[in-house]
Order: C-alpha cells, then structure tokens, then sequence
C-alpha cells in the first residue's frame, strides 16, 4: 500500500511516522514545513496531562503517547519533554472534571491527587490562592517542546526511508471521486490512500464536510520576560504546568520558564474566529492588559515583568471540541484527520498509531470521532447556530 499524508503538523508526521514504521510506503507532504509558525503545532510547547473527565478515550490515547515522547526526547540532543507534572487551580466552584477524571487517570496506572491549599502554598509559594477553591496535582504530565518535536518526528522518518516533499497540495472536494483530484506541483499524486491533517486549512479544502462542523478561533499566547537572577526561581523545577479553571473568566494556563524564553501564560477561550492565511499575528492591546491583570494577581512575585515575546495562532475546533476522523463521503480512500480543538498535541503519537491500526488492520473509527455525532439529536446548522451564538455573547473583538 502507498500512503501519502498532507500536512505534517504533528496529526500527519505522527501518522506517516506510524505507517511507515509499519512497513507502508509513505510521502508526507507540507506547505511550509514540519512545526512552522503559521501552524497549529508551531510555537515553543505545549502541555502534556491525562486528566480529561469523561473524556476517557483522550486520557487513554494520552496514555499511549508517553512511551513515544520519552523516546523521541531521549534519542534527541536537546530535550523535548520535561515531565514536571501539572497543577489544577479551581477557581470555579465545580470540580467534577477532575474528579471524573480520577477513574480514568487511575485506569491508566497514574493518579491525580488534591493537595490541601496548605501544602500547596508551601510547596508552590509563588502562587497566591486567595480565590482559589480546591488544588490537584497530576505527577505524569509536563511540557513538550512543540515545533521541536515535530521537527523531530518528521527527521526520525525520513531516516527510516520516508519521503518528505515541501509544497502546497490542491485539493479538489467537488471531484474527490475522479482520479486528479489530489494534485500537487500540478500532477496527480499517485497513491492508495490519503491522510489529510491540514489543521487549520482542513475547513478551506474541504468546506463541504467541514464548514458547518468546524470553526478556528484566534489565540494569543505570552512569555513574560523573567529577570536572569530569578530564571531559576520560576522554571520547571520549582513550579509545575499549571490551569486555573475558571468558567466565569477565561481558564489561563502556563508553563513556567522554559527554553530562556520566559515564563509563559495563555488563555482557554474561544471567541474570536481566524483565517490561518490572512489574519494579522498581532496580540490585541486590551487581552494583553487582561493577561497582565490576571497573571499579577495569581503570581504576585511577577508583578509588573514586562512582555518579552508573544505569539498569536489559532485552534482548528469542531462544533463539540471533539476530534473528527473520517473518510471522505466521496472517496472512501481520504482519510481526514480534523478538529483537534486546541488539545491534540499531546495526543499526536497516540493518534498516529490509530490512524496505522485504521489503515493497516482495518481498526474501526472511534465512534466519538465520527462526524456523524455533529448531527444525531439536532441538525448540524442548529450546532452551528448555536455555536456561533456562544461566539457572539463572548465576543470581545470582531
Ligand atoms: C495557543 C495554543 C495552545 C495549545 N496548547 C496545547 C496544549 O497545551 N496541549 C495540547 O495537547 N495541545 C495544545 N494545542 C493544540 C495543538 O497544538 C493542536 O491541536 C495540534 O498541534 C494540531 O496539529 P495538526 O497536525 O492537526 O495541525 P497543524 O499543526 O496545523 O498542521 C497542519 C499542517 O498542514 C499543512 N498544510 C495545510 N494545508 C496544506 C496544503 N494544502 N498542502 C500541504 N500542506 C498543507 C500546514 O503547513 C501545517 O504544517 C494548542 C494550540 C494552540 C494554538
């Protein structure tokens, strides 16, 4: 069987990696390269964690995929994965996502355990608790140096005999059935079967499955520029990942000090929509005050450090942050891979060994990843309706 994967985020590198490891003949293809900046899987890192819930098939899938990090850390020069657990501030009143997850987590032989705000004040005093209800710390979890380990996957295939081309695939969705449809420099790409993880542009070459079942929203992401004489106070060895969740404000997330970037602080929300080819990569003014407003308050000792660098990119989300996996309804030979909704990173080794099991040994799709879901009880335009509501109520910019 020959395979040919578009895109090589980390879905497509991971998937092509599987394949090939499975003695598949595999050519991946990318417009601007494994990680690149414009991409979902670009960017400094990312967060590792199992607690999802009831979400038990991401917790197992998580699972999977630490085995592969830790090897593909290991055989690399600089390190990919620094496994420094995760912190859960509950500043909300609801704690139920983590103590759903508890089962699953623990099914998987790890566990999540609540922290007294005692303890946690003295073993992470950096953090100020006032607001905060309830503390969980989850040992196996930690940060994966993103663009990197992209980067690294797609190397790691080529040298088992991989073939890696860079340049954009057209895609022609209204003719997916007849034999030209997937062209790249302009011929045919000649094979068996396609995976297309495009991440954000999935929606563009395929708007008949995808533009009323998928939305991509703009994120902003910020590394505070920490002095060199605290660098050492505020990095991975002192304090873990950490999410405050929070339902009324967005939930802000971090990874403290890492690659001499700074100590990084994102958010969790989804309320303004992104074209990955045309919209400006440029923080707005009023979030950028927001974040600061926010991180001065939970790390005191971070008062007024200025910005020292930022990032804007975006999540490909489906209507119900689920995963879509499916095989195109005009060709049962495309495989699309969509709607990793700003958490499959982590996931990605795990994923692309489905996607070997789904091609090699006719494994069937997990029923949570069927895009069928998107339109069981309520039809899709009424998901898409709503989903598009939720956006407006929470709207801050056009
Ligand atoms: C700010 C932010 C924070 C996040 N935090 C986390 C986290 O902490 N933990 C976590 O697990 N996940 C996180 N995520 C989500 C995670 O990064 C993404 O879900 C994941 O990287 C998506 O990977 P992908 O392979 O699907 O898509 P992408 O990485 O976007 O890859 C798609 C690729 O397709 C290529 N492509 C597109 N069109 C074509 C074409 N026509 N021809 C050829 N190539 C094409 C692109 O160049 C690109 O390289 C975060 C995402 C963001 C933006």
């Amino acid at each position: 069987m020959k395979v040919a994967v578009v895109g090589s985020g980390i879905w497509g590198a991971c998937s092509a990696f599987q394949l090939n490891k499975a003695g598949v003949d595999v050519e991946l293809y990318d417009m601007w390269g494994a990680g690149n900046s414009r991409s979902g899987s670009g960017g400094a890192s990312r967060i590792i964690r199992l607690a999802y819930g009831d979400d038990k098939i991401y917790t197992e899938l998580t699972n999977k995929s630490f085995n592969f990090w830790e090897e593909l850390s290991n055989n690399s020069e600089r390190k990919l994965y620094d496994e420094c657990g995760m912190l859960w501030l509950i500043s909300q009143e609801d704690n139920s996502y983590i103590t759903k997850s508890k089962k699953h987590i623990e099914s998987v032989g790890h566990n999540i355990e609540e922290i007294s705000i005692k303890d946690a004040k003295e073993r992470y005093p950096l953090i100020n608790y006032d607001d905060i209800n309830k503390v969980y710390y989850e040992k196996k979890a930690g940060a994966l140096m993103a663009s990197r380990c992209c980067k690294n996957v797609v190397r790691n295939f080529k040298k088992n005999g991989g073939k890696v081309f860079l340049g954009e695939v057209e895609i022609d969705e209204k003719n997916l059935d007849k034999e030209n449809s997937i062209r790249f420099n302009g011929k045919k790409i000649d094979a068996d079967k396609f995976i297309i993880a495009c991440g954000p542009w999935n929606r563009k070459l395929f708007p008949e499955m995808l533009e009323t079942t998928t939305y991509i929203s703009r994120q902003e992401v910020y590394y505070f520029g920490v002095p060199n004489s605290k660098a050492s106070e505020f990095n991975l060895n002192k304090i873990p990942c950490w999410l405050d969740l929070n339902a009324d404000n967005p939930s802000y997330y971090g990874i403290p000090f890492h690659l001499n970037k700074g100590f990084k602080i994102a958010y969790d929300e989804r309320s303004t929509t992104f074209d990955p080819d045309t919209s400006e990569r440029i923080p707005f003014p009023e979030l950028v005050e927001r974040t600061k407003s926010y991180l001065y308050h939970r790390f005191p000792n971070l008062k007024n450090l200025p910005i020292a660098e930022t990032r804007v990119c975006q999540y490909e989300n489906s209507l119900d942050g689920n995963f879509i996996m499916n095989f195109h309804k005009k060709n049962e030979n495309v495989l699309v891979l969509s709607g990793s909704s700003g958490h499959g990173f982590k996931l990605g080794p795990g994923l692309g060994e489905m996607v070997r099991n789904i091609l090699v040994y006719d494994n069937e799709i997990p029923k949570e990843f069927d895009l069928k879901r998107l339109n069981t009880d309520r039809t899709t335009s009424q998901y898409y309706n709503a989903q598009i509501k939720y956006q407006e109520k929470k709207r801050l910019f056009n």
